[in-house]
């Protein structure tokens, strides 16, 4: 199994999972153009996907979903909720899924969960391929028993890093915003995600990439040296899923 980032931050996210010959996308939030030259970087075009899997509607994980799904005929997964809020959407294949029910799509298992954030029915995946687990986290304001448990002695992790906590208090947000994105329902901060890796068996992660970092609260530098306080390793080896270059592909073996 093996995954690679398009690309992830409040302007856009698309992350790509491969198992055996099977290809899936986990949110859109590129426009097609854009999307497919960044597939074309990582060496993999839209026509080989087997679908695209959405984890909520906020516009930086949904932006491309429609024309791409359109013009590639590819079915989309998501929960009722989100798909309740992209009514008006017109996809082509709409496959439904929930929080809590696993399935699979040829060689990739895929295990969706819950997660608490600002969206109608937001959901996470923990993807496997019968012996290793990828773990995706973003897009959550809290870390949750539920969550930990599905994270639990992961081989990946690709983890939601979104702000350094005193970079949001004495940044540039408005308070309004400042209090969502730190709040329950709003992002991860590098502390948070520190704090998850303490306290779920790390003992098998052969990597970890932080994601959705903010342009403006965070700095890579403070994402790695957060997580690897934490797992007490060196920061290099912890990797960035950067907004402009994502991250090449990592395979777990
Ligand atoms: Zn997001
Ligand atoms: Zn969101």
């Amino acid at each position: 199994m093996q995954f690679a980032s398009l690309g992830s931050g409040s302007r856009g996210n698309a992350t790509l999972v491969e198992a055996g010959s099977t290809l899936v996308m986990v949110d859109c939030g590129f426009s097609c153009r854009e999307t497919e030259r960044r597939m074309q970087r990582l060496g993999r075009s839209p026509a080989q996907l087997a679908a695209v899997l959405v984890t909520h509607e906020h516009g930086d994980h949904i932006r491309g979903v429609r024309v791409l799904a359109r013009k590639y005929d590819l079915p989309v997964w998501l929960s009722n909720g989100t798909g309740q809020m992209l009514q008006d959407n017109d996809l082509p294949d709409v496959r439904m899924l929930d929080g809590y029910s696993r399935f699979s799509l040829g060689d990739l298992e895929i295990h969706p969960y819950t997660v608490p954030h600002d969206a109608r029915e937001p959901c996470q995946f923990v993807f496997g391929d019968g012996s290793h687990r990828l773990g995706m986290l973003t897009d959550t304001g809290r870390i949750t028993a539920h969550i930990r448990d599905c994270l639990d002695a992961c081989d990946a992790l690709l983890l939601e890093c979104n702000h350094d906590a005193d970079m949001l208090a004495n940044g540039p947000y408005p308070a309004s915003l400042k209090q969502r994105v730190g709040g329950p329902l709003g992002h991860l901060s590098n502390g948070q995600a520190g704090e998850l890796l303490e306290r779920i068996d790390t003992s098998h992660l052969q990597h970890v990439v932080a994601a959705h970092l903010s342009e403006k609260n965070n700095r890579p530098e403070l994402a790695r040296e957060a997580l690897a306080a934490s797992l007490a390793c060196a920061p290099d080896w912890i990797g960035i899923a950067g907004q402009d270059d994502g991250c090449d592909w990592r395979v777990i073996s």
